[in-house]
């Protein structure tokens, strides 16, 4: 038995980012939902909702259209903020080193020392 028709459908799944953008600020590295800033427009970067954005032209409501004045909210240049293309994506995905955690010193240490008397028996 064949299997007729099968293909290859995975190439449509396209891999999902696995880096997170904030669909409410605009910001990488954490999700909507753990928003804690002000709302930015994806499309304008100014202080609206996405689903906010207006054009003036031609009355559109929440999507970008041929008159949107595209700036991205991460980079400042001319695409949206959810853009492959912005730098912001690239810096994100190098600066995962971590600096080693050594922020425990013997520095201080002399604040714990403890004097501890002789016990004479
Ligand atoms: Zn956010
Ligand atoms: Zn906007
Ligand atoms: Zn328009
Ligand atoms: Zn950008």
């Amino acid at each position: 038995m064949y299997i007729a028709g099968l293909q290859l459908i995975a190439e449509s799944y396209k891999a999902a980012d696995t880096k997170t953008q904030c669909q409410k600020c605009q910001r990488l590295g954490h999700s909507t939902k753990d928003c804690i800033n002000q709302e930015y427009c994806q499309i304008c970067a100014e202080r609206h909702y996405t689903r906010q954005h207006k054009c003036h032209i031609c009355q559109t409501i929440g999507v970008e259209c041929p008159h949107a004045k595209l700036k991205c909210r991460n980079c400042g240049e001319n695409h949206r903020a959810n853009s492959q293309t912005c730098a912001m994506w690239e810096k994100k995905a190098v600066s995962s080193v971590s600096p080693a955690k050594s922020d425990i010193t013997m520095k201080n240490s002399s604040d714990f020392a403890v004097v501890i008397p002789h016990v004479r028996k």
